[in-house]
């Protein structure tokens, strides 16, 4: 038997994390990657190109790289099966090109949401841009365009966060994207601060904003986020609506428990929603109800039912997409989640 392994994430994606640059964002397993606090070489490209190229050479000799093995990625192929696709050795050049970048290795931001996940790096608000507090992406990206990594005809960026607003990289960063051509970038944002660059990159590229707005009044808004800017965040998202041109933008909704789990606010939010041009609304759950406690048992309240066919019918009359996460539905059809 000929055996090799291979891991698609691992051949075409990049993911930067405050803790450790890596190549896939698999949730269990982290797979090779470089502690950002010790990179191990002076020059954090070639370490990370090292992880990458081991990593690879290990699995064309069938065996599971450092944090792969279990992983649901990690796919094991026979080479003298017929059921073996062909370019598989191809796929695992020497330097398979990068297609996938996650930016995440900020977290500064400009409020305080009282569900974030980020609440370990969240020490205060911060509204000046600055450097991350964990190291510079810019001449990381740069060294992979430089070296000719980077497959520019299929690249998807997502930047998550933090607050793009408050990282002093993200001009260039999106720059360098958008100097080599870049077709498709994702930016959560909070939408406090108004960022050219968004418009900019809808000139060129098919964008996506995600934003969690939460609520339909100022008052809710402020309970959840710390900070009193409702109407700037719609005023924004209007903004990019009116001046962008390839844009789709997602209005999210999570639903915080005698905060806004109720049919007024969650109105007022689909009106503000199709107010400023929303595409698609999205509502979600206490990420860390439904999804980090893993083993605690969370019984969905049953008025939370209510609200889904609310905002089913809701969204239907004013034509704008509802979005439910599967795993969300999953959770709502069984009742429970643990
Ligand atoms: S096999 Fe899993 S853990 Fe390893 S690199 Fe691929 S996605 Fe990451
Ligand atoms: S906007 Fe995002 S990063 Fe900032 S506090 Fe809210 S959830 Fe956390």
């Amino acid at each position: 038997m000929n055996k090799i392994y291979n891991c698609n994430l691992l051949n075409s994606g990049l993911h930067f994390t405050p803790d450790n640059l890596r190549f896939c964002c698999a949730p269990a397993y982290w797979g090779p990657n470089i502690d950002s606090k010790n990179p191990g070489e002076k020059d954090v490209f070639l370490a990370l190109m090292n992880k990458r190229t081991n990593a690879i050479q290990q699995m064309r000799n069938h065996i599971a790289p450092d944090g792969c093995l279990g992983c649901i990625y990690l796919k094991e192929y026979d080479l003298d099966s017929s059921n073996t696709p062909k370019n598989i050795i191809e796929i695992q050049s020497d330097k398979p090109k990068i297609s996938n970048i996650v930016i995440n290795h900020y977290k500064q931001c400009d409020c305080h949401c009282i569900y974030c996940t980020q609440s370990n790096y969240l020490k205060k608000i911060v509204t000046i841009p600055q450097k991350s507090d964990y190291y510079d992406l810019y001449p990381i990206i740069k060294s992979f365009y430089n070296e000719d990594l980077i497959d520019t005809q299929n690249l998807r960026v997502e930047f998550q966060g933090g607050s793009l607003a408050i990282l002093e990289e993200f001009h260039d960063l999106v720059d360098i994207f958008l100097q080599h051509g870049i077709k498709e970038i994702q930016f959560f944002t909070n939408g406090i601060k108004y960022l050219p660059e968004i418009v900019e990159a809808s000139n060129q590229a098919h964008v996506d904003i995600i934003c969690s707005l939460d609520s339909g009044t100022r008052e809710t808004f402020k309970r959840i986020k710390i900070v009193d800017k409702f109407n700037d965040v719609i005023n924004n998202l209007k903004k990019y609506r009116k001046k962008s041109k390839n844009l789709q933008i997602f209005s999210k909704y999570i639903l915080l428990e005698g905060i806004n789990d109720n049919i007024e606010e969650l109105s007022k939010y689909l009106e503000a929603s199709e107010n400023f041009g929303a595409d698609i609304a999205q509502l979600d759950m206490d990420f860390k109800k439904v999804m980090i406690n893993k083993g605690v048992h969370y019984d969905v309240p049953k008025h939370f039912y209510k609200l889904y066919d609310f905002f089913k019918e809701q969204c239907s009359k004013m034509k704008i997409r509802p979005f439910i996460w599967e795993y969300i539905q999953k959770v709502l059809d069984k009742g429970y989640f643990e």
